[in-house]
């Protein structure tokens, strides 16, 4: 947090004047009266004339400042500090299991004092606030970043690629991923695919709620996740996040075919054109696909944890222009997803410059902006100029899943191979057929 967030103008000066940063307790004397609280810091598109107090009875009010007389520091802040309880573990002949936090809502608490939510806990932290923890396995932990998901990069993918097959190559029988909830799909689907014959299932979790609100969700999806590496028949990396609203029942969802469908519902993840791959409940996991790849032998596990940046994900909308492609190609692109309407349809005016790109030997790929349901290109005549362009459809994946294979694809293997990999089914990225029960969709 900065000194003086959100703040600017006369007020920003005033306070700087009095040596007062957002967090510190203050006096605030105006025409009529005199308040005690604590600046906090305000939304950076806020009305530049208030300044916000926390009081002491836990209500915030704004104070405008041509009614501030003057201003005086009480307190300096300072942060709150946490000390964790060592886990006691319960026998010593539980499975060893570990904790790669790489940040999120899951690692952060409530600054009560400022109001804001920071990335603050550490993994061990997260493991003394939930105790059940040491119940189930001798957890490990180790923060590898501490930054909200919205930051990751391709770069994160590999640095924690490495580290989970380091993990998983010593030996270790449970492995949960803490993770912020917005890109959570998108690292789902890396690590799926950089990670070959995952001996363990390997849960990323992540919570819409941080730990220390009395609504999260932060402990009930880490006991599940832990529950579910170490004791579910298969292997694979998958998301856990609440099935419903309630406690209950969590869902575990492939890592190559979820997405974040909610910006705040505590069940906001759901399976795409495909059911869950199971469901935990009460302590027992309920498998619902046939396809899962069985727990295996640590002998065949492999890594491939490169990935090209050069790779874009691009939404088209109704006349958008075609020089987004050739600039980007200009810029040393080498790869494209496009998320068209419906079938797989763009404007007939891209058609061209894409049959070009892919003459230079752009990879272009086609997905839809439905979400749900297939591309086909086949059925209107502007889908089948895409194909003779050499526009690669990709059925039932997800555009976020085509990226980043895309990505990874271009990352590890030489060009030749990429497009019988792309079109291989690696880590269950396409569905056999899609089954469509009107009860999978969101909100239905
Ligand atoms: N922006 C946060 C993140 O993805 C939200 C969350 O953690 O749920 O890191």
């Amino acid at each position: 947090m900065e000194k003086l967030d959100g703040y600017s103008g006369d007020i920003k000066r005033l306070l700087e004047e009095n040596n007062v940063r957002a967090g510190d307790v203050i006096r605030v004397v105006t025409l009529d009266r005199e308040y005690v609280g604590t600046l906090i810091p305000r939304y950076e598109y806020a009305s530049q004339d208030f300044l916000t107090l926390k009081l002491l009875n836990g209500y915030n009010i704004g104070i405008k400042f041509d009614r501030i007389l003057s201003i005086a520091l009480v307190e300096k802040h300072s942060p709150p500090s946490f000390k964790p309880t060592p886990p006691k573990f319960r026998s010593e002949n539980l499975p060893h299991a570990v904790i790669v936090s790489t940040g999120g809502t899951i690692a952060s608490r409530v600054d009560y004092r400022t109001g804001g939510v920071r990335p603050a806990l550490t993994a061990s932290d997260l493991l003394s606030v939930v105790p059940e923890l040491a119940e189930i396995a001798k957890v490990d932990a180790e923060v590898l970043f501490s930054i909200y998901s919205e930051n990751m990069t391709q770069s994160h993918w590999t640095t924690l690629s490495k580290k989970l097959h380091d993990y998983i190559s010593r030996g270790y029988e449970g492995v949960v991923v803490t993770h912020g909830t917005d890109t959570m799909g998108y690292t789902a689907a890396a690590l799926s695919f950089a990670l070959k014959n995952t001996p363990i299932p390997i849960i990323l979790v992540g919570s819409q709620r941080s730990s220390d609100r009395p609504s999260s969700d932060a402990s009930s999806n880490l006991i599940s996740a832990m529950h579910t590496s170490i004791k579910a028949p298969f292997s694979g990396v998958y998301v856990l996040m609440h099935g419903w609203v309630s406690d209950e029942r969590m869902a575990i969802h492939l890592g190559t075919k979820v997405r974040k469908l909610h910006t705040s519902r505590r069940d906001a993840f759901k399976s795409v054109n495909t059911k869950p791959a199971a469901f935990y409940e009460n302590g027992e996991i309920h498998v619902l696909l046939d396809n899962l790849p069985k727990r295996r032998p640590p002998s065949s596990f492999e890594i491939f944890p490169n990935f090209d940046e050069r790779v874009a994900l691009i939404k088209f909308y109704p006349n958008m222009s075609p020089e987004i492609f050739t600039y980007l190609h200009e810029r040393g692109y080498r790869g494209f997803i496009i998320e068209g309407f419906g079938l797989g349809h763009v404007n007939s005016t891209l058609t061209p410059v894409l049959k070009k790109l892919v003459k230079d030997g752009v990879f272009i790929f086609m997905t839809s902006q439905c979400i749900f349901g297939r591309v086909r290109l086949t059925v209107y005549d502007t889908g089948r100029d895409l194909l003779e362009a050499g526009v690669i459809p990709l059925e039932d994946m997800l555009p976020e899943t085509a990226f980043v294979k895309l990505s990874w694809c271009l990352g590890n293997f030489e060009e030749a191979k990429v497009l019988d990999i792309m079109k291989a089914n690696i880590a269950n990225e396409y569905s056999p057929r899609t089954v469509l029960d009107e009860g999978e969709w969101f909100g239905s």
